[in-house]
């Protein structure tokens, strides 16, 4: 019986990176029967919303999607998509894998860091106000619950990936009760794994040894302003938007969906590189449990970054969108 999937395409570049990666998802022969819908730039005039119910429907009705990059129009008075889909899907953890592809330039030979992020709470919440007309005061918000459950979840996955050490980052030197906390609750946490290594670090050494040593980290666990900024720093060590895919994890369900934005400059060029987005379907292949679907895919990938013939030019290469994800379809098979 196969899985439904919600796909959704996106705007700018997203239309052609959501292709490339539904044919080689689809040819890794993982049983997925996808359901394709709108949402975005396109949606707002008929709708008056990037974001209609009804692409909520179905992702709460499949549990599962892989979506494509949608524009945040500017001044409009619209919230981020993203967002909007992390807090009504309550989608509590952003994972990132991040590692050295082979010819991927990079200053870095074997980085393989997995940045799980805090998805729902922090200076996130965006609870802010103005104290008078001359300074704004925004509301940091930590729980225990809501670090409890994202430590829990860093840990089953190094238990699950059989990784040795997860890192707790924080600022609890000077955030003493917020980050305290964070810290604390995940330590609490790290006791019931005692196979895997747990230590912290403060997130200012934290950059500065990611940047110098970044071999020795393994799984880093953060709130969600850290780990906004730290995540997309670990991507440009491993070469940048074009090869960064990313989870969305919730408790009833999951959205997939590649690190850059829609690059308008470049959309409809067929320039894009769908590598983020075809690795964020590898993620979903896992998080569905085909793992042997996974590897055909990553097989293929390895394949046609080692030969070169058939890469984007961001990578150095001359071949198209469509090019790049036929040949790690004819890798594969
Ligand atoms: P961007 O990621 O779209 O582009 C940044 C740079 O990276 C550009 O030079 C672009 O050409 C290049 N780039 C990005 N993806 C690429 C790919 N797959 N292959 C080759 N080159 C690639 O970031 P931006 O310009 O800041 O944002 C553009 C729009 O995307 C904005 O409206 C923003 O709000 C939106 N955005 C959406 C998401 C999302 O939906 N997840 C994420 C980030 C930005």
């Amino acid at each position: 019986m196969p899985i439904k999937v919600t796909l959704i395409p996106g705007d700018g570049i997203g239309p052609e990176v959501s292709t490339a990666a539904q044919n080689v998802i689809t040819a890794s022969r993982a049983p997925i029967d996808w359901e394709v819908v709108e949402a975005g730039e396109a949606c707002i005039a008929e709708y008056g919303t990037p974001l209609p119910e009804y692409v909520l429907e179905t992702i709460r009705r499949n549990k599962v999607a892989l979506k494509g990059p949608i524009t945040t129009p500017v001044g409009k008075g619209f919230r981020s998509v993203n967002v909007a889909l992390r807090q009504q899907l309550q989608l509590y953890a952003n994972v990132r894998h991040l590692r050295n592809l082979p010819n991927v330039p990079s200053r870095y030979l074997d980085v393989d860091i997995v940045v799980v992020r805090e998805n729902t709470e922090d200076l996130y919440a965006g609870i802010e106000h103005m104290v008078g007309r001359n300074a704004a005061e925004s509301i940091k918000i930590i729980t225990r619950e809501a670090t409890e459950r994202i430590g829990r979840y860093a840990f089953e996955l190094a238990r699950r990936e059989e990784r040795k050490r997860v890192t707790i980052v924080h600022k609890a030197n000077i955030m003493k009760l917020s980050d305290g906390l964070f810290l604390e609750s995940v330590r609490s946490v790290a006791r019931d794994y005692p196979e895997i290594e747990c230590d912290d670090k403060i997130v200012d050494a934290m950059c500065m040894n990611l940047v110098q040593i970044p071999e020795q980290f393994d799984v880093l666990v953060l709130p969600n302003l850290y780990g906004d900024i730290v995540s997309d720093l670990v991507a440009g060590l491993v070469g940048g938007l074009g090869v960064a895919p990313g989870a969305n994890i919730g408790e009833i369900g999951a959205v997939f969906e590649a690190v850059h934005g829609s690059a308008p400059q470049i959309a409809g060029k067929n320039l894009a590189n769908p590598l983020a987005m075809i690795l964020s379907g590898v993620e979903m292949l896992k998080y569905l449990g085909f793992v042997e679907e996974a590897k055909r895919v990553e097989k293929g990938i390895e394949h046609v970054l080692r030969q070169r013939d058939y890469i984007t030019p961001d990578l150095g290469g001359e071949a198209g969108t469509q090019e790049m994800a036929t040949a790690i379809i004819e890798a594969m098979a």
